[in-house]
Parts: structure tokens; C-alpha cells; sequence
């Protein structure tokens, strides 16, 4: 049994829609009507050789896209050439725009969480992040500062005028706080949280979802159909490194899944580097081949004293070593033609080193990192 998926052009009339439904009545198909924000899309069930070809000629189809065994259709429909762009609270993410956010692993002191905004909003991240609700291996671990960390990251996110994401992994935090968030992350080992991911949908608010280690991609596909059934399209996957045979990294990032993923589907695709690395020293290489490869951005761990955080201590970046990574990053983006977050933001003090001036891409990047 194969599947197809039909998207008929925004503009379609009745009269297309009829002809196509027509011809496949002539197949004896079952069909599915899909109402996708400003169109029609027709997924189509029927026998092994569909005749694709010829039903993408019929006026009023704008593509015609095969799903093989795909349960996702929803979120194959979401495709577009170039891919979509999904804004959040002023960052964008897809469709040829390239955003980096950054912040702790998890907020810990107002001071330590300022430093480090202000330092990643200097350097042209366009959002910040901070874990409150932390989702720990050991239930000895340190689990997250709660409702006083969510307004330390508000607080802080404002003042250098980023929106913030927060991982959420209780549908009752949807209901408790979900109003006060910009971007909801959903964290690798929630992504089949299925209650969570329909109440987050429901808030109406971008979703980042993380591929959880052991999930192969129709999993997380269909993860991510879970959201856009729930009736919320702005979904960002992201691409955090699924489980390594070896202990070199923490996780094996998984970039081919990249240009699979943006040849099928519209949804942009971040990558965090921090956490399939596991190590600081290995986070910059990761993070400019993930941008290489075609990801819409970036999501990475920094902090200003690694040394004195209770969680993830390893991989988090220093400032000076984000700072330097990001003007690599810039520089690797705009050769590629696409666009790169924020404008560098000068310090007080300082003149912007990347406003109005080209960047010169290095022959060789930045490989000073930790020394
Ligand atoms: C995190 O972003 O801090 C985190 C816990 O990530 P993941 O869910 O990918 O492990
Ligand atoms: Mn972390």
C-alpha cells in the first residue's frame, strides 16, 4: 500500500478540486481531505503503483509528494521549496533564515544568567534559552529552579530584548504557566510524551522538538504530527544526537538527516551541538558542520562560569569562545546566501565588529577552542 500526498495550489478552485477528486474516484483510492492553513491537501491510500506523475498535471495541483509508508501526512504537506520560516517573538528560524539561541542548561543565579544574555545577545543570537523544569537521568540530580528561574529567564530575556525558550514536561505546566512562554522546547526524552506534546499544541505557541536518542526519524516525524494534529503548525524540529556506539561523544549528531529531511518536509530543523557533543572543546566543529550541512540553526549551551553550574558543566561554551564561534558561524551563513540572525549588537563601549562591515570567512576556522 503506498500513500500520496496531493497539495492542490492556495489558489484552486472548486472546479480543480473536483477534477482531482474525479480522478481519483476513477482509482478507486481512498482519500483524505487535509485543511492546511490557506489550502487543500488530498492524502491518497491506495495500491502500490499510484500514478503520481499524472495526477501533479492536473490544474490546480501544486505537488504532488509521495509518502511511500509515511504515517505523517500532515507534516510532509508542510513542504516547500527553500522550506518554511517560523518566527519566534521576532526570531526566525527556515526558509533561507538562520538563527542561533543560547543560554545555560539551566538558570541557576540572576547574575550568572544576565552575563550570559547579555553576552549572547552582543554577539547576534536571536533567542535565549534556559532549562527551569530540568528532565534528569537520576533523580539525585539537580531538577531545575521552577517558577523563580521562569522569571529570572523572563526577566533577563527582556532586558536584552531576546524572546526565551523553556522546556516543558508536564501537561500541567502547560496550564500553570504556558501563557508566559515565547518558544516551548520539548526535550529528547519527552518527544513521545503524546498528552504533552497535544496540550503544548493546543497553546498555540512555537514548538522546538527535540528527536529523542533512540527515535529514528519516522518517530519523530511522527512526534511532530502529534503537534500539527493538535492544530499547531509552528513546529522547529531539532536534531540533537541519537545514541553513539562509542563514548568519543555524547551523542552521534545525526546530520544526514538534514538534507533527507529538507528534500520531504517544510519544518525547519536546528541542530544542538552541546549536547550530542558533550564536550565544550568539540561543540564549534559541530556546530559549523551542522550549518554547513543546511540546518536553519543552532541551539547551544553557554555559560560564563562553567565551572559552578549543577548541570551540564561540560559543554557549555564560554562567552569569548561563542563570541568567536558566532562570527564564524556569520561567515559561513552569508557565503552560503542565507541570512544570519540578529545584527551584532555593540557592547556598551565597543563598535559592532559584524554591523555594516563583510566578514571575512576564515580558510581555516577558529580550532583554539578550550586552549
Ligand atoms: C537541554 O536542552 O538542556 C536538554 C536536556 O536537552 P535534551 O532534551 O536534548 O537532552
Ligand atoms: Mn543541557
Amino acid at each position: 500500500m503506498s500513500t500520496l500526498l496531493i497539495l492542490l495550489k492556495p489558489d484552486a478552485t472548486d472546479a480543480d478540486r473536483g477534477q482531482v477528486l474525479a480522478a481519483l474516484a476513477a482509482l478507486g483510492v481512498q482519500v483524505e481531505e487535509i485543511a492546511l492553513p490557506g489550502r487543500l491537501a488530498l492524502a491518497v491510500v491506495g495500491g502500490s503503483a499510484l500514478p503520481g506523475e499524472s495526477l501533479a498535471r492536473i490544474p490546480g495541483v501544486a505537488r504532488v509528494v509521495p509518502l511511500g509508508e509515511t504515517k505523517a501526512p500532515l507534516v510532509h504537506a508542510t513542504w516547500r521549496e527553500g522550506g518554511r520560516c517560523i518566527d519566534v517573538g521576532g526570531a526566525r528560524f527556515g526558509g533561507g533564515h538562520v538563527g542561533v539561541i543560547a543560554g545555560p542548561c539551566t538558570v541557576e543565579s540572576r547574575d550568572d544568567l544576565v552575563a550570559t544574555a547579555q553576552c549572547v545577545a552582543a554577539a547576534g543570537a536571536v533567542a535565549l534559552r534556559g532549562g527551569v523544569f530540568k528532565v534528569r537521568t537520576s533523580p539525585h540530580s539537580y531538577q531545575g529552579g521552577g517558577l523563580e528561574a521562569l522569571d529570572l529567564l523572563a526577566d533577563a530575556a527582556q532586558t536584552v530584548g531576546l524572546p526565551y525558550f523553556t522546556e516543558l514536561n508536564d501537561p500541567r505546566q502547560v496550564a500553570a504557566i504556558g501563557d508566559r512562554l515565547v518558544g516551548v522546547q520539548i526535550g529528547a526524552r519527552h518527544m513521545q510524551n503524546f498528552p504533552l506534546l497535544t496540550e503544548v499544541a493546543a497553546l498555540g505557541k512555537p514548538v522546538l522538538l527535540k528527536r529523542h536518542m533512540a527515535a529514528d526519524v519516522d518517530e519523530w516525524l511522527l512526534a511532530a504530527e502529534y503537534l500539527l494534529a493538535a492544530g499547531n503548525d509552528q513546529v522547529i524540529l531539532c536534531e540533537r544526537g541519537v545514541n553513539s556506539p562509542g563514548r568519543h561523544v555524547r551523542y552521534l549528531l545525526d546530520l544526514g538527516v538534514i538534507p533527507y529531511l529538507k528534500r520531504r518536509i517544510g519544518l525547519p530543523i536546528v541542530v544542538d551541538p552541546s549536547h550530542a557533543a558533550g564536550h565544550h572543546e568539540l561543540v564549534p566543529d559541530l556546530a559549523r558542520a551542522a550549518l554547513a550541512a543546511g540546518a536553519d540553526g543552532l541551539i547551544i549551551e553557554v555559560h560564563p562560569r562553567p565551572e559552578a553550574t549543577r548541570c551540564d558543566a561540560l559543554q557549555a561554551l564560554p562567552p569569548a569562545v561563542f563570541q568567536q564561534l558566532m562570527l564564524d558561524l556569520r561567515a559561513l551563513v552569508t557565503l552560503a546566501g542565507r541570512s544570519f540572525g540578529a545584527s551584532v549588537r555593540p557592547a556598551r563601549g565597543e563598535t559592532a565588529s559584524g554591523q555594516g562591515q563583510p566578514l571575512r570567512a576564515r580558510a581555516v576556522p577558529n580550532r583554539s577552542v578550550g586552549a
